[in-house]
């Protein structure tokens, strides 16, 4: 067996040469798998020169192209220690990032990013603009070297380093491809950023252990989708529910039916959502769910039922249970794709494991009779009011349903009475907007929606109507940043 993903995707370069691996939207040119070979080994023995070596490590930021891949897996065949940073994080944020790992380099596309970055060491952009050095050795990495330190997205706190292995790379990005039916023959329209594990650890590492083709789109947008889908090249897209969300309603959207494959995860896909896609797209969206920590652990079934709702079955080799004692829902996993812990956080990282190793995902979760698991929320979202549990999610899903709600969010309001009460806070639809309703009467009829559908400890005793969600640089709500009503 291969140890580490770059010896894998060697070994991939070697088999088919003269396949694509990436392009980007819009043009012609491939890098095949022997250009990036060749590119990649160019980048490693730049990189060496220049001062770098196996272990340091080097923030990349920037947005999708081939030479950005290049860069990346160029770094990674020499050793570095890569840390993705998302493009939207302001100074503060990436000053936060730089204080915290200690990078000796930095791989950005922007002239504000690099000047920022400046006081990491080695700052290049993604054609690694550096002078070229004698061949260096490559590949030479094990299962138990450091490949990422990867950020999470800072929905509930501070992002936190997460360390991840060459060993979890692989072994996630093998479990993903054997699931999938990834083959040489599959080109994915890949929307997604590549700094996030979304992008990198399931789309990017995919493509390129399976010796597929991936299409880089460095911009979601709904109409080059599904301008892309109705073409006969690509096989499969991975989006997030936001993307599927503006998807939906796109002219032409039932060309996703051309594809194999579509899959949703990073967050929830609510139900409805699901269901509209397979109407109008003609779509089954397979929902999946994973994390910084652990890569990709769960997945629907490719073949079997996509159960909406459920983000389906741990992938061979995960261990999955809810929770330690009865009546304790956290989902905890365990396997091969699960991170070493976080960096340089030695507590927090002894709090998320138990003895046995079972990590700790703050999610919230119940596993069918079948063993479809369902995810309820994040612990730290969980609204306890008057004692009961309320997950935001199920309320979110029931104002959905009223034709007026363009998108809510739902967070608990303390309470002195109640310890918590349950908040809604929610943007109209336009036309509901412009309807005559007053405010209060929509509130009203809101919670008389909710009323009918719900326990009365779940229904909102608060409806705020906004313009926009409070959101991270992920694009996930982030409820405790939900304005409170006095
Ligand atoms: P932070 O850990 O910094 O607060 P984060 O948890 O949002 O941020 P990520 O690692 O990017 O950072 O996201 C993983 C989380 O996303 C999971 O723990 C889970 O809460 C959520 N998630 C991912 N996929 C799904 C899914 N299919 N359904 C529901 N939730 C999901
Ligand atoms: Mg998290």
């Amino acid at each position: 067996a291969q140890e580490s993903l770059p010896r894998a995707w060697a070994a991939v370069f070697a088999r088919t040469p003269q396949a694509p691996a990436v392009r980007e939207w819009g043009e012609d040119t491939w890098t095949t798998y022997a250009d990036l070979d060749r590119a990649t080994r160019r980048v490693a023995a730049r990189l060496a020169r220049a001062g770098l070596r196996r272990g340091d490590r080097i923030i990349v930021s920037a947005g999708s192209s081939r030479r950005l891949v290049e860069a990346y897996v160029g770094a990674l065949r020499l050793g570095l220690v890569v840390v993705p940073l998302n493009t939207a994080y302001t100074q503060r944020e990436v000053d936060y990032v730089i204080d915290d790992v200690t990078p000796s380099g930095a791989i950005v596309d922007d002239e504000t990013r690099a000047a920022w970055m400046a006081r990491t060491g080695v700052v290049c952009g993604p054609d690694v603009d550096l002078p070229d050095g004698p061949e260096v050795e490559v590949d030479a990495v094990g299962r138990d070297d450091l490949a990422l330190v990867a950020y999470t997205s800072g929905t509930t706190g501070a992002p936190k380093g997460a360390m991840l292995s060459h060993g979890n790379l692989l072994a996630s990005s093998e479990a993903i491809r054997l699931a999938w039916r990834w083959t040489e023959a599959d080109r994915l329209l890949l929307a997604l950023p590549l700094f996030h594990i979304h992008g990198l650890g399931v789309a990017l590492h995919g493509t390129l252990l399976a010796g597929a083709s991936a299409v880089l789109l460095p911009k979601f947008d709904a109409a080059t989708v599904v301008e892309a889908a109705a073409g006969d090249e690509m096989t499969m897209f991975f989006g997030v529910p936001t993307m599927y969300a503006r998807l939906v309603d796109a002219p032409g959207v039932d060309a996703l039916a051309r594809l194999r494959l579509c899959v949703s995860g990073s967050a929830p896909l609510p139900a409805d959502l699901h269901q509209r896609l397979a109407d109008r797209a003609g779509q089954q969206i397979l929902e999946r769910y994973g994390m910084t920590e652990t890569i990709m652990t769960v997945s629907n079934p490719y073949d079997g039922e996509r159960r909406p709702g459920t983000v389906g079955h741990p992938l061979p080799g995960v261990e999955l249970r809810i929770g330690l004692t009865e009546g304790d829902e956290e989902v905890l996993v365990r396997g091969p794709s699960v991170f070493r812990g976080y960096w340089q956080r030695p507590e927090a990282t002894a709090e998320s494991f138990t003895e046995d190793g079972w990590f700790h995902t703050g999610d919230l979760g119940e596993v069918s009779a079948d063993g479809y698991v369902r995810i309820k929320g994040r612990s730290k979202e969980l609204i306890i009011s008057g004692g009961y549990n309320v997950y935001p999610a199920e309320v979110e899903a029931v104002l959905r349903e009223h034709p007026a709600v363009g998108d809510v969010a739902v967070a608990g309001i303390p309470s002195a009475e109640w310890g918590e009460t349950v908040g809604a806070w929610v943007i109209l639809r336009p036309d509901a907007v412009g309807s005559a309703a007053r405010p209060d009467e929509l509130a009203e009829e809101l919670t008389t929606h909710a009323r009918g559908r719900l326990a009365s400890y779940k229904t909102p005793r608060s409806i705020n109507f906004v313009d926009d969600l409070p959101r991270n640089a992920m694009g996930k709500v982030t409820r405790a940043a939900l304005v409170r009503p006095v």
